[in-house]
């Protein structure tokens, strides 16, 4: 455990957390000696696994070469290799990358590129983005404005550029008795056409979206076609679509991109997480060839940079991640284990009373959990249920990714599993089992504090 005067100021501040000792494969080691199997990838990062060897020798090898060069000076091969490998198999159209150091990071960079696009090409009256409630794009001020996760926005409020917020697409809530998916999604879409008509469509720069919501609603997918009408709409009215698959994306769902399953091709793409694996802080903006070519002929420049956007270490480390994928037919990996890991979710909790849907696509999958499950009833947000469960599969030597404030950010919980692409069959069975083992302990826990909680 943490020591007890610990001068790191830590998530929390009256929790002390295990010390990592070593990580190997599936397998994080604390320093004293209990093993936790990594099912949730810490939040969604480590695709690989931890430890793996090609990663490795591609980073000391890049250390080696050169550690760090400043991008006003100088790019480097590593550099355009990545950027090179990631617009080869991007979307159509995608021409560039442009390298930061995290999925925030990579967020603020998208909507700064959004701007200065309609700044540079004489619509300089676009001022506003759209996005969704239920929706998380980072912690930084841009990224969080944006965000429509309400518990992490509301004391920082006054700080945030005022955003337009519509609804999530969250079928298992929000989908009425006699409406297709597809009506649900095309009444989503209409929503969406009424807030561009209220803030007048020659004045929106952008729609934010998760392509499948990841942290604040545990894996809920697109119904069919929701985000095909969101893109023509976008189009209509030559709104840029900026499509955040900093969690989901990079093989998380069974395809490189989780927009190809919806045959969409955003303006903007955004990944991190996955990009590096967690072998270095690393995410991304691909951006489609009109944007970039848009800045070539007016200002010439993107009006952006931080100290260590483009860093060879994190290039070579992303480089060596999506060679991996790629050579070992790993998304062909995510899509079996990803079924597997439903079919074994199904088996646990498919009649489970206090699992009210399982979701999510490839290894990127989520359990809600309800107090009554044929009204859907969350349980009281008070008994922390999310926290119990993390706690409870921690005990049982699993890391898995709860959360709380599902529906609407207060009420609601979900558990949410992301295991590297190497994930085993027995590792996958191990999960699901201890994962039933931590939800069974915390029930009973609730169940022998307040019975009257449900
Ligand atoms: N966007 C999404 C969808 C995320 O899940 C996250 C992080 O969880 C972010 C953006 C922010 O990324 P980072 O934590 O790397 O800044």
């Amino acid at each position: 455990m943490t020591a007890p005067r610990s001068h790191v100021l830590h998530r929390q501040l009256r929790h002390a957390l295990p010390i990592a000792a070593s990580a190997r494969g599936v397998t994080l080691t604390d320093t004293q000696g209990r093993s936790y199997i990594d099912a949730s990838g810490g939040a969604a990062v480590s695709c690989l696994g931890h430890g793996h060897p090609d990663v490795l020798a591609a980073m000391h090898a890049q250390i080696d070469r050169v550690a760090y060069a400043h991008t006003s000076f100088f790019t480097t091969e590593v550099a355009e290799e990545l950027a090179d490998e990631l617009v080869a198999n991007a979307p159509a159209g995608t021409s560039h990358a442009y390298f930061v150091s995290g999925g925030s990071e990579a967020i603020e960079a998208a909507l700064k590129m959004a701007r200065q696009y309609f700044v540079e090409t004489g619509q300089p009256q676009r001022e506003h983005f759209i996005a969704r409630r239920q929706s998380y794009h980072g912690n930084t001020l841009g990224a969080l404005a944006v965000g429509g996760n309400e518990w992490r926005r509301r004391q920082f409020a006054p700080l945030l550029i005022p955003v337009t917020h519509v609804s999530p697409c969250y079928e298992y809530r929000d989908r009425q008795a006699g409406e297709t998916p597809e009506q649900y999604g095309q009444r989503l879409v209409a929503e969406l056409s009424d807030a561009i008509e209220r803030l007048g469509p020659h004045t929106v720069i952008a729609f934010v979206a998760e392509t499948v919501v990841g942290a604040t609603a545990g894996a809920l997918t697109p119904v069919p076609g929701y985000l095909r009408g969101v893109r023509d709409l976008c189009t209509r009215h030559g709104i840029l679509l900026i499509l955040d698959e900093v969690m989901c994306g990079m093989g998380r769902t069974g395809t490189l991109h989780a927009c190809e399953q919806e045959d969409v091709v955003p303006d903007l793409l955004v990944v991190a997480k996955g990009l590096g694996g967690g072998y270095q802080p690393i995410g991304a903006v691909l951006a489609q060839a009109a944007i970039v070519d848009a800045f070539e002929r007016g200002s010439g420049l993107f009006q952006h940079g931080h100290t260590y956007i483009g860093h060879p270490v994190a290039c070579a480390a992303a480089l060596a991640v999506q060679r991996v994928i790629r050579r070992d037919g790993l998304l062909d990996a995510v899509k079996r284990q990803g079924q597997r890991l439903h079919e074994r979710l199904t088996q646990a909790f498919g009649d489970h009373p206090q699992v009210g849907d399982i979701r999510g696509r490839g290894l990127f999958r989520g359990i809600e959990l309800v107090a009554d499950r044929g009204k859907k009833q969350p349980f009281d947000p008070a008994l922390k249920l999310h926290a119990r469960i993390k706690a409870n599969a921690m005990a049982r030597g699993l890391m898995v990714y709860p959360m709380g404030g599902t529906i609407d950010g207060q009420r609601g919980d979900h558990v949410l599993l992301a295991p590297p692409f190497i994930v085993g069959d027995a590792e996958l069975d191990a999960i699901v089992e201890r994962l039933a083992a931590a939800i069974g302990a915390s029930l009973a826990e609730l169940a022998s504090q307040a019975p009257q909680a449900r």
